[in-house]
């Protein structure tokens, strides 16, 4: 059994999930449905980067304990993703014991291969992004990232080496290209390496809110440094069981914002540790809404279990991966969302299977005949854009085969037809409905769940997806979708 180990970023719990953490979680969830329905040992972490400024200091205001403060901003993202159908294995919070325990272990490694000296930094801040900022990064005296005032920082610390891991990690690109996904976003990465690397700073002068440095409590260790960590300990790092099963990750799926500590930081300390390296980071786009970027003071801030509400969770899946690329920017609005779910979640899909159970109920024959619908069916290119990470271009392939089933239809006119002729229709028709409910399934779980039971089929896999005997008993029931009226 193939082993497939996929994380989402550790978020940093600022607020309530928005659209853009609630896509990059259903991105991750459908490609862990897609791997085990190819019978794969899957496992899906994600979790929450809790320790750091800017959560010490959102604490402090709300005259809470920062553990107290996370520990409610944690119960609300779990239940969001619950509400969302996400299938995580493993939910790991950096503030749990066995996540801060290994901490110190991984900084052993460094120091013992000599990567960790104490220095000075002077340079700019970010709280809210928790990152260091040099004087050319700056835009307009502004965080490049989020454009908000920053700090003069100018405190002793701890540094790796990053700089040295210059050559081994353009080794590295050359020798797996695919680990800077997608492709088009490796050059920049590549470029930004290839200027040289400045020795980081893993340390901030003494938070409450953090994990101490190892042998010197004056320093914290840097949130971003032990917050990566996470992967790994949440498969037991650094004893053996499952990171020795599971490790290294197969993919990590990231935000084009933190695509640099994915891509260089990340792996020049693995180096380091003497730990394999992960295969792939795929770094994702944004989402824009009604063409604005998002933001609270805007007011445009999309909170998806609202919309999941209002409009159905499934709705909601099927076109955040829809709509554009994963690794590209797309704009959401609401006036899109009720576009596809009338023009093809209603009118396509629901259409079909509607069409199809209403014939086959009435009808008394044998439901047999010889494959022909399948023609149109590749499985192959499908199963193989899903490995690659282009689920919007597997479901474009998984829709033109939806509608193939309704020309086929509308070709037939079946309600014309009677006997063997309209049992070899109806075969066509019902085994392609059934081929559809397991594809669909990773991106509408509950969906494909409503497609089986109507269909009368159990749960299939991928190995299924190919027209054989239906051997289902259908029976009609409510629709699958409603359309959405203005
Ligand atoms: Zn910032």
């Amino acid at each position: 059994m193939a082993k497939f180990y996929i994380t989402t970023p550790l978020y940093y719990l600022n607020g309530n999930p928005h659209i853009g953490h609630a896509s990059a979680t259903i991105a991750a969830d459908v490609i862990s449905r897609w791997h085990r329905m190819r019978g794969d040992d899957v496992f899906f972490v994600t979790g929450s980067d809790e320790h750091g400024e800017k959560n010490q200091k959102a604490a402090e205001q709300l005259k809470k304990d920062p553990q107290a403060y996370v520990d409610g901003l944690v119960e609300t993202w779990k239940k969001a993703w619950g509400s969302l159908d996400i299938s995580y294995d493993d939910f790991i919070r950096t503030s749990e014991k066995r996540h801060e325990a290994a901490v110190p272990d991984f900084l052993a490694r460094l120091k013992k291969a000599g990567d960790i000296y104490k220095g000075f930094y002077e340079g700019w801040y970010c709280v809210h992004d928790e990152t260091f900022i040099t004087d050319t990064q700056l835009r307009d005296g502004k965080c490049p990232e989020c454009g908000r005032a920053v700090t003069r920082v100018k405190e002793e610390s701890y540094f790796f080496k990053l700089g040295r891991y210059q050559d081994l990690l353009l080794g590295l690109y050359a020798k797996n290209p695919s680990f800077l996904s997608p492709s088009y976003r490796a050059d920049e990465v590549k470029n930004r390496v290839r200027g040289g690397l400045k020795d980081l700073s893993i340390t901030r002068p003494s938070l409450v809110w953090g994990i101490p440095f190892p042998g010197d409590s004056k320093h914290t260790v840097y949130v971003w440094v032990e917050a990566l960590l996470g992967y790994m300990t949440v498969l037991g790092w650094p004893g053996k069981g499952r990171f020795g099963e599971f490790w290294p990750a197969d993919v990590h799926l990231v935000g084009k914002e933190i695509n640099w500590f994915h891509t260089v930081i990340w792996p020049a300390m693995l180096m380091s540790a003497d730990i394999p390296i992960p295969r792939k980071v795929f770094a994702h786009g944004w989402w824009t809404v009604d063409g604005k970027k998002m933001s609270k003071s805007v007011g445009n801030v999309i909170d998806p279990i609202k919309i999941s509400k209002a409009y159905g969770v499934d709705a909601f899946r099927y076109f955040l991966i829809r709509e554009k690329p994963l690794g590209e920017d797309g704009d959401f609005s609401e006036a899109a969302l009720k576009a596809r779910i009338n023009g093809e979640l209603v009118a396509d899909l629901g259409n079909l299977v509607y069409r199809v159970l209403s014939l086959a109920e009435r009808f008394d024959g044998n439901i047999e005949g010889t494959p022909e619908l399948d023609k149109h069916l590749d499985i192959k290119r499908i199963d193989a854009l899903m490995l690659e990470l282009d689920l919007f271009g597997a479901l474009n392939e998984i829709w033109a085969f939806v509608r193939e089933a309704n020309r086929y239809v509308n070709e037939k006119e079946p309600w014309k037809l009677q006997g063997d002729a309209l049992g070899n229709v109806l075969y066509n028709l019902l085994e392609a409905c059934r081929v559809i409910s397991i594809m669909i399934g990773p991106f509408m779980p509950s969906t494909s769940a409503k497609m089986r039971s109507q269909l009368g089929v159990g749960q299939g896999y991928l190995k299924d997806c190919r027209f054989g005997k239906f051997d289902g008993k259908p029976k009609k029931g409510s629709y699958l979708f409603t359309k959405i009226e203005n």
